[in-house]
């Protein structure tokens, strides 16, 4: 963020959002957060909706993110508050309309998040025909865990991704199971926004998917490498 030395802040300037990058003494600043919805069969499946229908993207505001360790308050305007486990990945070369083949250049890290849902409230705006938005996109939905660059380990195409809430596991599936692969998030979103380094993608939850409480710990891991743990505020 530049500012005009002749001008001054007319209020704080919002701090930057980051994610730390494991490993290293890096951040990572955030730009946009996109999510892919309906990515894996039996979610679709879990959710009522149809199958054969592609995946879509949605977003998320940037300072949604939730670092791990945090504790979170159980937000407003809902009674079924829910978690879906997802493999994010995270964007370090611009790029608009890449092919497939060349989309995995453009990803710098990959981390395990949770895309928090207001359930209830998504519901009834996919019955009304309303947006999304209430439903996915609030204060504190999206928590991350730290970035694994992709020069220190392969980008992971199959893999145990997990959900724990208080030591019982929720949601467990394989990476392999994505309808749409990394590389195909990667073209298809680049399609509809020019890339930037910054930008993450939550790549879709699979099923298992269920409420959380006040109190809940929430501890979720993927392909055995990155890990992501917080609470629900009493
Ligand atoms: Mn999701």
């Amino acid at each position: 963020m530049n500012l005009d030395p002749k001008r001054s802040w007319a209020v704080p300037a919002p701090a930057a959002t980051t994610l730390p990058v494991a490993g290293t003494a890096l951040v990572f600043p955030v730009r946009r957060i996109y999510c892919v919805g309906r990515n894996y069969v039996d979610h679709i499946r879990e959710m009522g909706a149809d199958e054969k229908e592609p995946p879509f993207f949605f977003q998320k505001p940037t300072d949604a993110i939730v670092h791990s360790g945090a504790s979170i308050p159980f937000p407003s305007a809902t009674s079924d508050f829910q978690y879906e486990v997802e493999l994010v990945l995270a964007i370090g070369l611009e790029g608009a309309n890449l092919p497939i083949d060349d989309a995995e250049r453009h990803i710098y890290g990959f981390a395990v998040g949770v895309d928090l849902t207001r359930r209830d409230v998504q519901i009834a705006a996919r019955k009304s025909g309303r947006p999304w938005e209430i439903g996915k996109s609030f204060d504190h939905s999206a928590p991350c865990g730290d970035l694994i660059r992709l020069i220190d380990r392969p980008l992971p195409k199959s893999g145990r991704i997990e959900l724990k809430v208080n030591g019982q596991v929720k949601q467990g599936a394989d990476l392999g199971q994505m309808i749409w692969k990394s590389d195909e998030i990667v073209s298809k979103l680049s399609e509809q926004y020019r890339l930037l380094p910054g930008d993450l993608i939550y790549t879709g939850t699979p099923a298992g998917i269920g409420p959380l409480m006040r109190g809940d710990r929430i501890d979720a891991t993927i392909a055995g490498l990155s890990s992501l743990s917080f609470r629900i505020r009493d």
